[in-house]
């Protein structure tokens, strides 16, 4: 067991933040969820203490750090769409580099020298080549990747002048859910490629909007690199144990090291639901990427991490367990509602 015991999780009733704080109430640690609830659902923190409250009041989060005493920390508040970034590029510097820096300069005045960070393949840009490793020029296309890499180096500098010790975790396409059913995806509103098709699977819509099918791929969809949202927080308690063990930063980029198309994903949420997913051919999305795939080496070596869910169907298979369970409670909630108005 570690001797980093408490953690702050930021934005610990997010998607990926919820998975997080189960990984770390499994793994024997406490956790405190700090989260404003904007995005994240209160019902989706399985355990441990949770503080509503937003970086951005500095006061609240003194009082936050005042009152406990963590080990380390957590980030994974933020705001993460990267058409909206392009949109409302001072939402993106605000949420995700002038929040950030509240939260570093309170973990500086409380002492407390440890943060595992949610950074993202976009910081690296459109792909000089493949995988992506960590040596891979950082030319973010967008606010959304530019704010994180601004983050980055903010964390090297906090990392010099005071010593607070970072884990920059660049993280390809989060999927999957929690393989018991609990926690999954729910953004709204949702902007990513499985839940959708399952939405679809699903008949919540008629059809999948495909945004391009003329890359230069062998499909002519675009490829990604989906990795399984329990084997990504399974990366972050490594990460919490490198900084404790070496007393030293890292920045490592997470996915499988494997490639999935638009096509390939939406076979896979075909066979594993059982159902028909029309799809609609669309433009390009501006500012995709045809191919993004990790070189997770780094973080294989590094950190001994090797994830437990690989296989597509699996992440697929997680999700849609998510996805159908949610649907039979909003149906049942309905129906009572129906019967007793
Ligand atoms: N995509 C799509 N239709 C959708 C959503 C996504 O064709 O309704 C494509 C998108 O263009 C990208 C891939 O699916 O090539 C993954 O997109 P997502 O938004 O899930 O993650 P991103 O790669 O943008 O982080």
């Amino acid at each position: 067991m570690s001797g980093l015991r408490s953690v702050l999780v930021v934005g610990g009733a997010g998607y990926i933040g919820s998975h997080m704080v189960k990984a770390l109430l499994e793994a024997g640690y406490e956790a405190t969820v700090f989260d404003n609830l904007s995005a994240g659902h209160r019902d989706a923190i399985l355990g441990g203490h949770f503080v509503q409250g937003d970086l951005a009041d500095l006061g609240t989060l003194e009082a936050l750090f005042a009152a406990g005493s963590f080990d380390a920390v957590m980030n994974f508040a933020g705001s993460i769409q990267v058409g909206e970034s392009v949109r409302k590029p001072g939402l993106y510097y605000r949420n995700n580099v002038a929040n950030t820096l509240n939260l570093l300069e309170a973990m500086v005045r409380h002492d407390v020298r440890h943060l595992v960070f949610s950074s993202t393949a976009a910081i690296f840009g459109e792909p000089a080549y493949l995988p992506i490793d960590e040596a891979h020029p950082a030319q973010p296309l967008n606010p959304y990747g530019r704010g994180k890499l601004m983050v980055e180096q903010m964390l090297a500098d906090f990392d010099r002048a005071h010593g607070l010790k970072s884990a920059c975790l660049r993280y390809f396409n989060a999927a999957g859910a929690d393989p018991a059913g609990r926690i999954g995806e729910r953004h709204e509103p949702e902007t990513h490629l499985i839940p959708i098709a399952l939405e679809v699977a699903l008949g919540k819509r008629r059809e999948l909007s495909v945004y391009g099918d003329d890359y230069d791929t062998p499909d002519g969809t675009c490829i990604r690199d989906y990795i399984h949202v329990d084997d990504l927080c399974q990366a972050h308690l490594r990460a919490l144990e490198s900084l404790r063990n070496t007393g030293r930063s890292l920045a490592v980029n997470l996915g499988n090291g494997q490639g999935f198309s638009v096509r390939q994903v939406v076979d896979a949420v075909r066979e594993v639901t059982g159902h028909a997913v029309p799809l609609r051919i669309e433009p390009r999305r501006p500012g995709d990427p045809a191919r993004l795939i990790a070189d997770s080496r780094a973080a294989r070596q590094q950190l001994g991490w090797v994830p437990r869910y690989p296989d597509l169907g699996d992440i697929v298979g997680h999700a849609w367990q998510f996805a159908s369970i949610q649907a039979r409670s909003r149906a049942e909630n309905r129906s009572k509602t129906g019967s007793s108005a």
